[in-house]
């Protein structure tokens, strides 16, 4: 058992407690391997926000457990050696699906975990996430749930439909479990296609997709229900076009590839939302940018020269991110 007190992590209440006050929210991107990570720490010292780093059940079996955990303890090292005094950075299990996973992050020094009993019958998910609440809060690790269902495919998760989620059971929900922070469906959904050609309207100016709005109204009931509960948003990824039409005019095959508008995305990081997760964008820029480099410099095959400009862009879209959508920076001096 090892605390993530030793190494140098921070649970996510103070966090959010700031975030909420602030009107901003809190990046929440996910890695699996070096450059991803070291690229969300070097967007995250510079622009001196707090960040989690969030590992799936899939990325953790990917890159290993005890790894990870060194990994984790290293970045707090190495934020401090870009100059961020004091780093406030969160280890989060995203999607946990069951007590023993849950359990076992706590154990290897995570600082938060989620609990993702959103595809249960309602009381099973009350006490399944009271169980892992019961267990993290003896050790100060916060613990997200879920309710509501999102649309899309993610590591682990996998849904046809959405289900928005009903303000009517959040206080319910949030009194019995003891949870920390609620992630709520309100029409992101996981992945990089996340509305079918049909859900969307055409912008006859550029040709592009525009997908659906957010459920702004189940945000604001919940907001009504919970004054001040931190809320979550999952599948918030944007899926910048641009990335999208590197990884096309460089071999890949992205069809029809739509994300959350920024300014959604922007609007909600003002309200009670203050976590909101990013992933598929970082998978197109680190795509994008390596595809670029097989197809213009076909005959290099030195790791560090199609790795190295992946996680510059990589680390350009998370600064973007901090800045422009979630407004978290300069909120970690
Ligand atoms: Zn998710």
């Amino acid at each position: 058992m090892v605390s993530y007190k030793e190494l140098g992590l921070v649970n996510t209440r103070e966090m959010f407690a700031k975030a909420i006050d602030g009107g901003y929210a809190i990046p929440a991107f996910n890695f699996n391997n070096m450059e991803q990570l070291q690229a969300i720490i070097m967007a995250a010292a510079e622009t001196k926000s707090p960040v989690i780093l969030q590992v799936s059940k899939g990325a953790r079996a990917y890159a290993n457990q005890t790894l990870l955990r060194y990994m984790a303890q290293g970045a707090v090292e190495y934020a401090k050696e870009l100059g961020w005094e004091k780093p406030q950075i969160c280890l989060h299990l995203d999607h946990g699906d069951s007590f023993e996973t849950c359990k076992s992050c706590v154990d290897f020094g995570f600082s938060s975990v989620m609990i993702d009993g959103s595809s249960l019958p309602y009381d099973e998910n009350v006490a399944l996430t009271k169980k892992v609440v019961e267990y993290a809060h003896q050790f100060d690790v916060t613990v997200e749930a879920e309710l509501g269902v999102l649309a899309g495919v993610e590591d682990e998760v996998s849904a046809e439909e959405s289900h928005y989620t009903k303000p009517e059971e959040v206080v319910d929900f949030v009194s019995k479990t003891g949870c920390d922070s609620l992630a709520i469906s309100i029409g992101t959904s996981h992945g990089a296609y996340k509305f079918k050609p049909e859900q969307c309207t055409l912008d006859p100016k550029t040709g592009r997709l525009v997908p659906p709005p957010l459920a702004f109204d189940v945000l604001e009931g919940v907001e009504k229900q919970l004054p001040g509960f931190p809320i979550v948003l999952h599948g918030s990824s944007s899926v910048p076009q641009d990335e999208v039409d590197t990884i096309n005019a460089h071999g890949g095959k992205l069809q029809a590839a739509v994300g959350i508008p920024e300014e959604q995305l922007r609007k909600a990081a003002k309200s009670a939302v203050c976590k909101i997760n990013i992933d598929s964008d970082s998978r197109l820029a680190m795509t994008a940018a390596i595809r670029r480099v097989f197809d213009e410099k076909p005959a290099e095959f030195d790791p560090r020269k199609y790795l190295g400009p992946a996680r510059d862009n990589m680390k350009k879209l998370y600064i973007h991110k901090i800045v422009n959508v979630l407004g978290s920076d300069g909120k970690a001096e």
